[in-house]
Formats: C-alpha cells, sequence, structure tokens
C-alpha cells in the first residue's frame, strides 16, 4: 500500500509540471504521480509531435521551478509576431525589441519538453512515479481519497492513500465521468493538422499567424534539425476537408498549403508527419472538491488558435502548488475543501478569461460579413500602428497581463 500527500492522476505535461512544481519547493512532502501510458513515450498524447509556444510568464514559471536553465536550449524564442488575413490588405507585426524584452514568447518540442520534464523528475526522491500504470477507482473518505492503481506491466493492482489528489489526466478523462465530474463542451467542427515544415530560408524568429477562410493558420518557429530551417504549423482546418488535406502526397500538401500561406516564409520544401486534434472548448463544471482538485485539459480545453492552454494550465498548476506548499508550511490540511477555494477561484476567473479571448478569435475570424471582414482588417492595422492598442495585445500574448502566482511559489516558508 502507497501512503501519500499528494496523487497526481495523469504525467502529461501538466501532471509531471506540477509535480516538479511541488517538489522543485519541498522535498519532504510527498508525491505519487501515475500516468498510464509508458513514461515520455511516442504514444503519450502530451508528448507527441506537436509543438507549444510558451509564454514570457510560462518561462518565469519554469525558471522558479529551476527548470529553465535545462530547456532554454530546446526552444526556439519568438522574436517578431505577424497577424493577417488572406485576401486583405490589412496586417499587424509585433516585435520583442520594442517591449525591451529578449522573445515575446518561446517554442518547443513537446517530445523535447517531456523529455526533459521526465529528466527532471528523477532528480528527486519524493516524487514516486508509477508507469505505465492506471488509476481505476477513487474513494474519498474524511482524512484521504483512497485510489485503486493498476500496474500495467505485472497486471497488479495497489492500493493508494492520498490527502489530496490532482486530476491532470486530460480531456476526456474515464474518471471524471466515474466521479460525476461534470463539464460543459463545445465542438468547433474544425480540426488542428499539425506537421513540420522545412524552409527555405530561416524564419528570423518570425511568428506567423494568418486567417485563411476555413481558419488560422499558425507558423511558428523552431530550432533548425540537422541543420534544416523549420517551423511548425498549426493549420485550422473543417472536419469536411481533413481526409482529403490528409490523404495528399508530400508536394501537393506543400503547394496547397503555400497558396494559402504565402510566401512570407519563402519556398515549402519537405513536410513532416502530418497528424490532426480535434477542436473543442471544454470546462469542468468543478476544479475543486474535498481532497480533489482538476488541472489541465482535464479543468478546461481550448482551441489553440492563441496558443494558450498550456500556459493556463501552467499557471493553474503553479497556483495550486503554491496552495499545497502554503498549507503544508502552515500545518494546516492540504486537502480541506475551504483550504482549496481560493485556487479554484483564482483559475477559474483566468480559464475563463482566456477561454472568451481564444474564443472570440476564432468566431471573429470566421464570421464572413464584410463590415466585419474590414473592422477586423482594421483592429489588424491598428495593432499595427498604435502603441496602447499593440501593448496591451503584446502583453497578453507574453501571458504577462495576468495574476502571476509563479513568483509567490518561492516566498512560502517551508518547514
Ligand atoms: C494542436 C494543438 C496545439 C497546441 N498548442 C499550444 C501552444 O502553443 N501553447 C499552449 O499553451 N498550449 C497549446 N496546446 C494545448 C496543450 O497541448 C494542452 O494544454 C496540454 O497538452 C494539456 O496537457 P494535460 O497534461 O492536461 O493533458 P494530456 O496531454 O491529455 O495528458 C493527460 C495524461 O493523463 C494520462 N491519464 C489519463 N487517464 C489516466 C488514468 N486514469 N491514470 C493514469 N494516467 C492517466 C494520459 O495517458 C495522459 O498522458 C495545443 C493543443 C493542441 C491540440
Amino acid at each position: 500500500m502507497i501512503t501519500t500527500d499528494v496523487l497526481i492522476v495523469g504525467g502529461g505535461l501538466v501532471g509531471a509540471s506540477f509535480a516538479l512544481a511541488l517538489a522543485s519547493h519541498n522535498q519532504e512532502l510527498k508525491i505519487c504521480m501515475v500516468e498510464s501510458i509508458e513514461a515520455a513515450s511516442e504514444s503519450q498524447p502530451s508528448f507527441d509531435d506537436r509543438s507549444t509556444v510558451l509564454s514570457k510568464s510560462s518561462a518565469n514559471l519554469f525558471a522558479d521551478m529551476g527548470l529553465w536553465s535545462h530547456l532554454s536550449n530546446l526552444v526556439a524564442p519568438i522574436q517578431h509576431i505577424h497577424t493577417s488575413e488572406k485576401g486583405q490588405f490589412g496586417m499587424s507585426r509585433l516585435h520583442a525589441s520594442e517591449y525591451d524584452v529578449d522573445a515575446m514568447g518561446y517554442v518547443v518540442d513537446n517530445k523535447g519538453l517531456g523529455t526533459q520534464l521526465y529528466a527532471q523528475l528523477k532528480r528527486f526522491t519524493n516524487i514516486q512515479l508509477l508507469s505505465p500504470a492506471k488509476v481505476t477507482s477513487l474513494q474519498v473518505f474524511a482524512e484521504s481519497y483512497q485510489a485503486q492503481i493498476l500496474e500495467l506491466n505485472q497486471q497488479k493492482t495497489q492500493e493508494c492513500h492520498a490527502r489530496l489528489v490532482v486530476m491532470c489526466d486530460g480531456g476526456r478523462s474515464d474518471l471524471a465521468q466515474v466521479l460525476g465530474l461534470t463539464s460543459q463542451a463545445k465542438h468547433y467542427q474544425q480540426v488542428a493538422l499539425i506537421a513540420n515544415i522545412e524552409l527555405q530560408k530561416n524564419h528570423q524568429g518570425w511568428a506567423y499567424e494568418r486567417f485563411a477562410q476555413e481558419g488560422p493558420i499558425a507558423m511558428l518557429p523552431l530550432l533548425s534539425f540537422q541543420g534544416k530551417a523549420r517551423s511548425a504549423l498549426v493549420w485550422t482546418t473543417s472536419t469536411s476537408s481533413l481526409d482529403e488535406r490528409m490523404a495528399l502526397s508530400d508536394h501537393d500538401f506543400l503547394t496547397e498549403l503555400q497558396a494559402e500561406f504565402g510566401h512570407r516564409l519563402g519556398r515549402f520544401k519537405g513536410v513532416g508527419e502530418r497528424a490532426y486534434y480535434p477542436l473543442k472548448i471544454q470546462r469542468s463544471n468543478e476544479l475543486v472538491r474535498s481532497r480533489l482538485a482538476v488541472l489541465g485539459n482535464a479543468a478546461h480545453t481550448l482551441h489553440p488558435v492563441a496558443g494558450q492552454g498550456f500556459n493556463l494550465a501552467l499557471r493553474g498548476a503553479a497556483l495550486l502548488a503554491h496552495n499545497v506548499l502554503a498549507n503544508t508550511a502552515k500545518g494546516l490540511d492540504i486537502g480541506a475543501l475551504s483550504n482549496l477555494a481560493s485556487f479554484a477561484q483564482t483559475q477559474e476567473q483566468d480559464a475563463k478569461r482566456i477561454q472568451a479571448a481564444s474564443h472570440g478569435l476564432v468566431s471573429a475570424f470566421s464570421y464572413q460579413a464584410t463590415p466585419i471582414r474590414l473592422a477586423r482588417n482594421l483592429a489588424n492595422m491598428v495593432l499595427d500602428h498604435c502603441p496602447i492598442a499593440k501593448g496591451s495585445f503584446a502583453r497578453a500574448a507574453m501571458g504577462l497581463d495576468v495574476h502571476k502566482p509563479t513568483t509567490r511559489l518561492n516566498s512560502v516558508n517551508h518547514s
């Protein structure tokens, strides 16, 4: 039987980051993380061929956990952001140098990020990692949660008692259903088609977001691989065009992409493996219960148009870690509902704000009426020429306009 302070269900990007946020600040707290897919393997959903834009505030959070020095050589800095709409004259440009920052954000490939997070987990003796293993049931008692954990290689079940359970098990959780954790979801009838694109010329740190008829096309700067310049493509595609685009030869796929995106990045020379993700907006109706908290995609899923899902989740992970560390330092019960309430309230506000902003961006650019199209272009141009509008947009893009629990992680006085 395992007895632990915190049981983390799911070791994806969010579960692993949360474990590190806790352990990097308290090496006494017992943490057990259970991940059903072989740790950081190819088939794990968090660590696939996608890339993630990390905001400045996420970089600060990782620095606060002592991780940024291990991640900084894996990321490509975004020096410039360019947004435009296909067939329209408006565009906007943002430059890191105008905001006195080294970068507007950083792009990292999920596999590299996952490998590094798992390497860091091994540094902490107070983290017990069970993988491949699955939490199959959860039952709450007054003093603890009781979990059944199935170790998949041995087909052996272990019992675990935890003072706090943190659900980081993604947006399609079986356990949430069993626990009656309901959520609201809206499907966009769109998918994000992703692939790495080899470029004729270097991207020079430019990130592009181009609003085409079916949805936005993002091209994000990546570190060169084997001397080849690359950008990560996130192509929002209607479900009806998906099969056709997936079936195209590499040559035809690049020709179609080039026609939609244009030549700002020069000629596209090659395309890596293509994958796709159905898009939805989803929010759990509860973020906390007695002895239970929900983080990451299990709590909120959003359209990747603004690249904010993981950034939002990392802020939530840091906020919850701060809460647990502060209550531990004060000798309070980390699982008591009253002690989790402030986390839930702040995270809910942040999630609502970010979801509304991402959804608003998707809706505004998918509405086809002419005056609205003009207004959109105007807004794009104002963004390029009006320092005030640009300033607030840029701060939001960098994740710097939000409540930051992170800086306080270091300020907790640990016992
Ligand atoms: C195309 C695309 C691009 C994106 N780009 C960005 C971006 O640029 N910036 C950004 O901030 N965000 C981005 N996101 C969002 C980001 O990918 C998600 O926020 C992030 O992956 C959520 O991670 P998670 O750990 O919560 O969930 P998941 O990745 O789903 O991980 C959940 C884990 O839990 C495990 N699990 C499930 N059930 C159990 C169980 N019972 N027992 C044990 N383990 C279990 C699963 O195996 C899995 O490993 C993007 C998303 C998409 C689709």
